[in-house]
């Protein structure tokens, strides 16, 4: 047996796949007296204690009681710059960015500033549970290299990529279209590919790009394998009624995209709050994906997410916090937020459904499913440990639960970073509360 087996037991819940697709019951496996076995960075086996304790000849068991390790979370749209303007009053989306994140962003053009914050940041998911994120830089790309740098030393599984935006936005955060694809270029070659990291085509969302840089993003997307591309969709209404403004020839926000060869697999829009039923069916025909805000979309009232619509089209869904707009790193806040926003269109969440969209739901939009989202076999150790006696609400609230349903859906509603006792990537504890 290697010596560099580890074995950690708790009771272990993960998802097996779509509750939509195969009934709530078929879509997880749960272990109240669970053990998952981990070698290499990779998981070997998950399954109940009993069973595999005997196997595991003088291997060190983590043992932890009154816990649940489920895989890490996985943040399908998120802004490292703006951490530090998150909880910013006052405005929807498009002042909002005048007012606050252009400013912001400014300072990423300093490579020291940028390291800063992306190891704040990194710090911050972790200490939340997350693992993987598609993370925004700024235009600058000193921005991505900080970024990609701080996750390396972590050995994180991370997309990122820099801002591409040369116009409607103030000259000191503008590219061109040439010098956008060229920093890209020089980028993707540094980045894509080395150790866990991946590399996302970023155009900031349609009004800031001429169509001269959205033809050369189109390009740079089909230039190279497993690249991403990652931008915004129908966020707010005034944004979609500028999009109209600016391209008058193109049937719909989506279609702008669409024609400059902007979607298809690892194709991920965030947002898309107010999408028309062919724009769904567009989206689940090419296999991209739309990342589902809840934190966000309140805050800038920007509308309800339509998740069953998106379903019923066959469209891959994430999860994601979209900070700084979103006002939490924790995706379990999310999911708490998700849930209102399901109640306030007269439909349900279940706490599984929730389950798999912040882990094998976001692995599946993002089409690293075989790498991330669960404990199958081979996939990287990604996970969390979280502790149900956190707070003494939710210790209180635990007793009073009868099922693993309810203690689930009760740590998504109350729970946040105090509940992320720990966090391992690739095998490696990144984060252990205090
Ligand atoms: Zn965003």
């Amino acid at each position: 047996m290697s010596n560099t087996l580890k074995a950690y037991r708790a009771a272990i819940l993960h998802s097996l796949a779509d509750p939509a697709e195969v009934g709530v019951e078929n879509s997880y496996q749960y272990f109240e007296d669970g053990v998952l076995l981990v070698d290499d960075g990779r998981v070997v086996e998950v399954g109940p204690a009993e069973r595999l304790l005997p196997k595991l000849n003088g291997v060190e068991v983590r043992e932890y009681r009154d816990a649940l390790i489920t895989p890490g979370f996985i943040d399908t749209h998120i802004h490292y710059p703006q951490t530090g303007m998150i909880a910013s009053y006052g405005e929807q989306l498009l002042d909002w960015l005048d007012t606050y994140t252009f400013p912001t962003e400014r300072q990423f053009a300093d490579k020291a500033h940028a390291a800063d914050v992306a190891g704040i940041f990194l710090k911050e998911l972790l200490r939340n549970g997350t693992t993987t994120a598609l993370v925004f830089g700024s235009v600058h790309k000193e921005s991505v290299d900080a970024f990609f740098e701080a996750a390396e030393k972590l050995d994180l599984r991370m997309i990122a990529g820099k801002v591409l935006m040369d116009r409607n936005a103030p000259d000191y955060l503008t590219d061109t279209a040439e010098s956008g694809y060229a920093d890209s270029k020089e980028l993707i070659e540094r980045w894509h590919g080395k150790g866990r990291l991946h590399y996302a085509v970023t155009p900031r969302f349609a009004p800031t790009s001429t169509p001269e840089q959205l033809e050369l993003a189109g390009k740079l997307f089909a230039e190279y394998p497993d690249l991403y591309m990652h931008t915004h969709l129908s966020e707010n209404r005034k944004e979609i009624e500028w999009v109209k403004e600016l391209f008058p020839e193109r049937s719909g926000y989506l279609d702008v995209y669409d024609h400059y060869r902007l979607i298809g697999q690892r194709a991920v829009f965030a947002h898309g709050v107010h999408l028309c039923d062919d724009e769904c069916r567009r989206l689940a025909e090419t296999g991209s994906a739309v990342a589902f805000c809840p934190t966000s979309n309140l805050f800038l009232g920007s509308g309800l997410f339509d998740l069953e619509k998106l379903e019923q089209h066959g469209v891959r869904v994430g999860l994601g916090t979209d900070v700084g707009a979103g006002t939490s790193f924790s995706q379990l806040q999310s999911l708490n937020e998700a849930y209102k926003i399901m109640q306030l269109q007269g439909k349900k969440l279940d706490p599984f459904k929730s389950l798999y969209l912040a882990t094998l739901g976001g692995a599946r939009a993002l089409y690293l499913d075989h790498r991330i989202g669960n404990f199958s076999t081979g996939k990287d150790a990604d996970f969390v440990v979280l502790d149900y006696l956190a707070t003494p609400l939710l210790a209180y609230r635990m007793q009073q639960a009868r099922s693993l349903e309810e203690r689930l859906f009760a740590l998504t509603i109350l729970g946040d970073d105090r509940v992320v006792k720990e966090t391992f990537a690739a095998g490696r504890s990144v984060h252990l509360r205090g």
